[in-house]
């Protein structure tokens, strides 16, 4: 498949899963369906008790619509809570029809960090606050580029980083310049790239240059470019100029060149990097090592490489932790090529971190419902939640005076 806008010499093997909205317990409703699948939203409906596991299989989530019955006691907090950790950029939000609230349950629903509440028979209104809510979401979402000369390079310099990425909900794209003909049977080295995409959750662009005479001139400068200005990423990830391997050094000057335009690149370590490799930025991969070590499974064709062993790869990571001292036991080293403007985007920035700070301590009181609002303060907060707190003693949440960045990802 080609894809308008970017050179017809790069194909595009995978488009970027389906987006999904998780529906738990009475939220099924048929005007809620037909509002997510208007927005384009695919909605899996399970129970209170299968969420989190399938949650967990099915990777991130866009929108957590919960019905009156998950808040049924106080559990209930603590369950959508971990939830919202395995799938931190999702949004919140309590279904209930208007008639039918329950004092405790829009307590329980607010100490969960659920943003907004939707009425069922009112459609139209549903559907505004899911667009607000997308839109939000849109906006927190970085749109991540990697690049690597064969298939394989990505995964193995920045797997980790990527996985990372995607438990956030961001929206990743790999383009590998060449189909590795060198390295073994082309088709299937491109089939096992489609298998990582799909883990990843993401986009996966093909060249074909010559495996191991790619040159860093201008038919690759622009094939690079044009992706670029389809993608508009906010971050690029490609090869360190420090490496022995000709391909890597060529792919590594062109994306200097191609994404010029780039606020953020960052070099990663491949097998071959030279020992000037010099990284300055670590990311913390503790939640993903282990299915970084699972993807890179997922590249049959290369057994035997023993730059693939899962002792080798969770033992780089473990050396590299050592710039994050207590903080890290696995991370991924990069060198920065271009890191300029606002540090809100930062890789290392601790959105996860801090989106999965335990909020159990608060109580239902008017002192701890004012504690609330970095979690409930988000672009969608809904007048039924405004009115609860009114009525709980808690001051009208002003979105201006909340905390942005990090936070509105969270809710
Ligand atoms: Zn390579």
């Amino acid at each position: 498949m080609a894809l308008r806008g970017i050179d017809p010499d790069i194909t595009v093997l995978r488009d970027w899963a389906p987006r999904i909205a998780l529906v738990v317990g009475q939220a099924l409703h048929p005007a809620i369906v037909s509002v997510l699948r208007t927005l384009q939203f695919h909605p899996v409906v399970v129970s209170p008790d299968q969420a989190v596991s399938v949650v967990r299989s099915l990777g991130p989530t866009g929108f957590f619509l919960l019905g009156a019955d998950v808040f049924a006691d106080d559990h209930s907090v603590e369950a959508v809570q971990a939830w919202h950790r395995a799938s931190p950029s999702a949004r919140v939000k309590l279904v209930c029809p208007a008639e039918r609230r329950d004092p405790d349950v829009l307590l329980r629903a607010l100490r969960a960090g659920v943003t907004d509440v939707l009425d069922p028979d009112d459609r139209d209104a549903c559907e505004t606050s899911l667009r607000r809510g997308m839109t939000a979401a849109g906006a927190a979402r970085e749109r991540v580029l990697a690049i690597g000369a064969h298939p394989d390079d990505v995964e193995i310099g920045c797997g980790g980083t990527l996985l990372d990425h995607r438990m956030r909900g961001d929206r990743i794209s790999i383009l590998t310049l060449s189909r590795g003909a060198i390295g073994g049977d082309t088709q299937q080295r491109v089939t096992e790239s489609g298998a990582t995409a799909d883990a990843l959750g993401a986009q996966l662009l093909f060249a074909d240059l010559p495996d191991t005479e790619i040159d860093d001139g201008v038919r690759t400068i622009r094939l690079i470019e044009s992706v670029i200005q389809r993608l508009d990423p906010t971050v690029v990830y490609v090869h360190s100029a420090h490496d022995n391997h000709q391909d890597h050094r060529a792919v590594s000057t062109a994306v200097r060149s191609a994404a010029r335009g780039v606020r953020r690149v960052f070099a990663y370590q491949s097998p071959s990097a030279t020992n000037d490799f010099l990284p300055t930025q670590f990311v913390n991969i503790d939640e993903t090592v282990r299915r970084k070590v699972e993807l890179l499974a997922l590249f049959r064709s290369q057994d035997g490489r023993s730059y693939l062993e899962p002792e080798l790869v969770t033992a780089g990571a473990r050396y590299w932790a050592r710039h994050l001292a207590a903080s890290a036991r696995y991370a991924e080293p990069f060198e920065v090529v271009r890191s300029v403007g606002e540090l809100r985007h930062s890789v290392t920035s601790p959105v996860f971190e801090e989106a999965s700070q335990p909020t159990q301590e608060l109580t239902v009181s008017p002192v701890a419902l004012h504690a609330v609002p970095p979690v409930i303060a988000s672009d969608d907060n809904g007048p039924a939640l405004d009115a609860l707190k009114a009525s709980a003693g808690a001051p009208r949440t002003d979105p201006t005076t909340s905390t942005s960045g990090e936070l509105a990802g969270a809710s």
